[in-house]
């Protein structure tokens, strides 16, 4: 069992002070309530996680500022579907149409990171781009260009 990632279930448990999962060591228990005491909290009844890029206005290029906490989202669907949305706008957006929507992994990672949070994100954003039919269509295209 690595001691370095928790199951959000767990953080979660602790916070609400429902102790820990059954079965751990000391020192995993000290690790837990480090992460949990450092990096989460709980408001009204919702699991917050801290944002950690700590710059909280971009030196006034206008863009929005990240807040101190944002939601961690734990369940599959909805990541995807905030992926998504990050990555190609909303579905009913006319920007989603064109090829210039489609934004590239930095960017939707940024995006998503200024209202959600949850476990390997990047990667999640990584594998999402690289399946996305739309900009697979855009690379092939550059590669064939002469
Ligand atoms: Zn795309």
């Amino acid at each position: 069992m690595k001691t370095n990632v928790w199951r959000i279930n767990d953080i979660q448990r602790y916070l609400e002070g429902k102790g820990y999962p059954e079965g751990i060591t000391k020192a995993q228990k000290r690790n837990l309530r480090a992460q949990a005491q450092s990096a989460f909290k709980i408001e009204n009844g919702k699991l917050l996680h801290k944002t950690h890029s700590g710059k909280k206005t971009d030196h006034g290029k206008g863009k929005a500022s990240f807040p101190d906490w944002v939601r961690v989202i734990t369940n599959r669907k909805k990541q995807i579907q905030l992926i998504k949305i990050a990555h190609k706008g909303t579905d009913d957006s006319v920007e989603a149409a064109s090829l210039s929507a489609h934004r590239g992994v930095n960017t939707t990672i940024d995006l998503l990171a200024r209202r959600s949070w949850w476990w390997n994100m990047t990667t999640d954003v990584k594998s999402y781009i690289k399946t996305c039919d739309t900009c697979q269509k855009v690379s092939i295209n550059e590669q064939l260009a002469p």
